[in-house]
């Protein structure tokens, strides 16, 4: 027995962390996972947070216009959340579509 690595916890358990602390591990993963900030959502945020600072240029993909890094927000597709659009408007565009339907270009061309 040993005791769990989570700082602060003194519980002693046979793995790595104790019980309690592995579910809590557990369900972060998953509720991350399944609204679909995974490993590559999180990358993808980075590299355009990194390209505003540099001082580039984001459109939000649902409505054209510039995004404010106040204002940004990586976009998921409406139909599937496991794919990543792209910069999108925190406020005013993340929750705009409710009529059904992605309005992203790649499902009307799929070329795109
Ligand atoms: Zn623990
Ligand atoms: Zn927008
Ligand atoms: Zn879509």
């Amino acid at each position: 027995m040993r005791v769990c690595i989570e700082s602060g916890c003194g519980t002693l358990t046979d793995k790595t962390r104790c019980l309690e602390h592995r579910r809590a591990k557990d369900q972060a993963r998953g509720t991350r996972q399944e609204r679909g900030y995974d490993a590559e959502y999180d990358r993808l945020r980075a590299a355009d947070v990194a390209a505003m600072a540099r001082g580039e240029v984001l459109t939000c993909w649902r409505c054209e216009r510039v995004v404010m890094p106040h204002d940004y927000s990586l976009g998921h597709c409406d139909d599937d959340r496991s794919i990543i659009h792209g910069p999108e408007h925190l406020h005013g565009c993340n929750l705009a579509n409710t009529r059904g339907g992605c309005p992203h270009a790649s499902h009307i061309s799929p070329a795109a």
